[in-house]
This record gives structure tokens, sequence and C-alpha cells, in this order.
């Protein structure tokens, strides 16, 4: 496969980071007779046509290094030639395609998804290598900085180690606990020995008769409160912004169990939310039905739908259930571009977290197939509430939960990423059992984050 030219560029200039992007000219992938050219990364035989896409294209284990970083091809191996030009053989153009593709998926065996579609990380190359925790990719942008300042008198930048942003997200799948009789008798009949005494129907009631925000899944202020916390910590440094993505519940989602339980944007409890978020400064983006996920046509009728509720284009996107295709046809990038979706909030395994990409910071989409690139941009998930705490999952403790998050939290900032949390209201309801979900410690946990997040002491 020939990757095509403003794809090469885009990847270089993506290592290189902000600032760099006078650069770009200075490097190239493959031998070049420009003379402005100061570096050349030597192809390894990935993208040759008879390796790509097959067997032979995937990387071995254990990984070759480079300046202890982990290469996926090419190897550690550099020139000088007589002309001052560096030539290195990792192959840090391969390497970054294999990640931020998500390549391996295409060639991956049914027995790599789970029921729901979803690759698993855990069969990951990442997690098999040890590498998901690592944003690789913002690791090899050091490298080639520090190779380049070698063969060049131009100024270089680094970035300062800082986060570029952070996002306290929310995905709507249960807006409210109990907010109709249904589900009152459904905490009524749960109550009973039959049940196991699951239900909670003095709670069920007690909140349909009050006020919607007294219901226990209306934890958005528990959000907004974390996000004023943290742009205090962190002003100066970058904004905190909260968001939250809202599930259209249109008739073609109506049969399937995933995209329960269904609400109507219409009604009184929705549009309470709706203002909240307008009142509070809350984004909204659509949180693509389960249904939806491969079918451009239901995706776009989802979007006009919220759109029409908030009155203004929705642009952000995020799967229900991280549904994250694991290559998008080209009717579906083609209808992004027409109904206005310019970015991607899913990238992040559900089972395990870490850097899906390769990196922690926002990147554009590119398909393996043809090499090109799109102008979607895909944000990368740093970790999901339930990732970290569902015994299926992860099944971390809580005091692990945040030693994992401050961890990856700190790569993040090292490289100048984006920290993209994924925290479910009904996981903050009180009491926890109420969100119906083992090991939750979500409540107790997010106290600690503003100073697990801002590396700040008592
Ligand atoms: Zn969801």
């Amino acid at each position: 496969m020939r990757l095509p030219s403003d794809t090469i560029r885009y990847i270089i200039q993506f290592l290189l980071g902000e600032g760099n992007e006078h650069l770009v000219p200075r490097i190239s992938y493959g031998e070049s007779d420009n003379p402005s050219v100061r570096m050349v990364i030597v192809p390894s035989r990935f993208f040759d046509d008879d390796i790509y896409l097959t067997v032979h294209s995937l990387p071995n284990l254990p990984l070759k290094k480079v300046e202890q970083t982990p290469l996926l091809y090419g190897t550690g191996e550099q020139e000088r030639g007589s002309d001052g030009r560096l030539r290195i053989h990792a192959d840090l153009v391969a390497s970054s395609w294999f990640l931020l593709t998500r390549y391996e998926e295409l060639m991956a065996r049914s027995t790599s998804f789970d029921e729901h579609g979803r690759f698993i990380g855990k069969s990951s190359f990442a997690y098999k290598a040890g590498i998901l925790d690592t944003p690789l990719i913002d690791r090899y942008g050091v490298l080639l900085r520090s190779w380049l300042r070698s063969c060049t008198e131009e100024a270089v930048s680094e970035p300062k180690p800082s986060y570029a942003a952070v996002n306290l997200t929310t995905d709507l799948d249960a807006p409210f606990f109990c907010r109709s009789i249904r589900s009152l008798v459904r905490e009524i009949l749960r109550a009973t020995p039959l049940r196991k005494g699951s239900g909670y129907p003095l709670i069920a009631l007690r909140s349909i008769l009050g006020n919607v925000q007294n219901d226990p899944y209306f934890t958005f202020p528990i959000l907004r409160d974390l996000r004023f916390q943290l742009q205090q910590f962190l002003s100066g440094e970058c904004t905190v912004r909260q968001w939250l993505f809202i599930r259209s519940c249109l008739p073609h989602t109506k049969d399937c169990l995933y995209d329960r339980p269904q609400y109507s944007l219409h009604e009184g409890d929705l549009q309470y939310v709706l203002d909240y978020c307008r009142n509070q400064d809350i984004r909204i983006g659509l949180h693509v039905s389960y249904s939806a996920a491969g079918n451009a046509t239901h995706l776009t009728r989802e979007l006009s739908e919220l759109q029409k509720e908030v009155s203004y284009p929705i642009q952000d996107i995020r799967y229900h259930y991280l549904r994250l295709p694991s290559r998008f046809s080209s009717e579906m990038t083609q209808a992004f571009a027409e109904s206005g979706i310019t970015d991607e909030w899913s990238p992040a395994y559900a089972d395990v977290g870490g850097f899906r990409l390769g990196t922690s910071r926002p990147v554009r989409l590119m398909d393996p197939n043809d090499g090109m690139l799109h102008s979607l941009t895909l944000h990368p998930l740093t970790v999901m509430d339930c990732t970290m705490s569902d015994p299926a999952y992860m099944h971390l403790r809580e005091e692990e939960a945040l030693g994992y998050i401050e961890r990856l939290a700190h790569s993040v900032r090292t490289h100048h990423g984006e920290l993209n949390l994924l925290i479910h209201n009904h996981t903050l309801a009180s009491p926890p059992a109420l969100a119906r979900m083992p090991n939750n410690y979500h409540r107790r946990l997010l106290r600690s984050l503003p100073r697990t997040l801002t590396g700040t002491s008592d």
C-alpha cells in the first residue's frame, strides 16, 4: 500500500507536535532528492504490497527498543551521511500507523471481538506487549525532536508538560432512577424475596414525588463541582470542560435490549436536563445508539433529532457501549462530513484503560485500507469508570483505581495530551447500590480526583 503524501506529512507533523509545523519538510519518509531534507526515516517493509495486510505485517514480540522506547517496526540503527543527513531505521511512521489506525483490528479473528462486536482490549497487541498504558507515539515525538535537533539549526519546540485539556464526560445511558410509575413498580417487585429484595421502593417513591433534581441519578452537579475544583487547580494550564452525551431514542432503537432504557427528549424531565446543561455550560454530544453504530442513516437521524431539541449544531459523538467500528465505511465518513460531525470521543477499550490509539492527543482519522486522511478528529478516552471497577473488566479496588488514574494522567500531562474521563451519572448515585453495578466506589473516588489529577498534596 502506498501511503498518500498528505497522510505521511500529517503523521510526521503529528509526531513533531504543535509549534513544529515548519520542520515537517526537513523529514522525509524514504530517500529524497530534496536538499532541504535533514532526516530520512528509512521505511521498514511494513507497507510493501506483499506484506501489508498479511500476517507477516504484524509486529513481533519481544519488541526492539530505541533509546529505551519500544519500537514496532524497524531497528534502532542510525547513520549520518557525508551530507550531514541523519538516516534513522526506526520506522516511526509504520509503528505509529499500526496504533493510530487500529490496524490489527482489520486482521483480527472473530474471537478477538466481544458479544457487542467490540475489539477486546486484552486481546490487543498493545496489551500483550505491555505498552497499552504508554502513549508510545507521544514518546516517538520526543525521540524525533531530539534527533532533529542534532541535524538542524532551526528551533525545535518541546511541549510544556501540561494538560492540553481536561474533559469530564458523561454518557446518558440511564437518565433517572425513578420518574415513572413503571419504574416504581419495578422497584416494588424487586423488593420481594423472590427477587432477593434488591429493590428500593421507598427511594423510588420519594424520587417520583419530588423534583427531577432529587432523583438519585441526577448527579450532574457533582461533576460540575469537580469541574470547578479542577479548574481552580489548573487555572492558567488548561480549560476543564464538562460534557453530556445524550441518546436519541428513535423507533429503530426500540427493539434493542442494549438501547434501554428508552427516554424521550421531548418530555419535561429530559427538557430539565437540557436546560441544566445550557445554564451550567455543559457541552452536549450525541450518544450514538447501539442500533445505529454501523448505520449511517440511523446515526444522522439521531443527530438531527438531538439538534432539534438543543437548537444548535452538534459536532461531537460517542458510541454507546464504546462500539467504535473497526473501520468507518465510506458511507459513514461521508455522513459525518455532510451532517457536520467533526469529533469522536470513543477511542478506548471497554475492558481495559490506557492509550488505545497509542497517543494521549486528539488525532485525525486515517483509513488503514486506503491510507486516506479524514477530517474527523478522534479524542482518546483515557478511562471509563466501569472499566476500572467491573469484575469482568479490570476489577480494581478503589485505591488501585486511584493509582491507575494517577499514572495515566501523569503520562497525559507529560506529553501535553488531553485527559478524557468517562463517569456515568448513575454510577454516582447515592446509595451506590442504586446504580446496580458491582464494586461501585466512584462517588468516593471522585473526592480524591482533584489532588490526584493535579499532583498537589495537602
Ligand atoms: Zn452508553
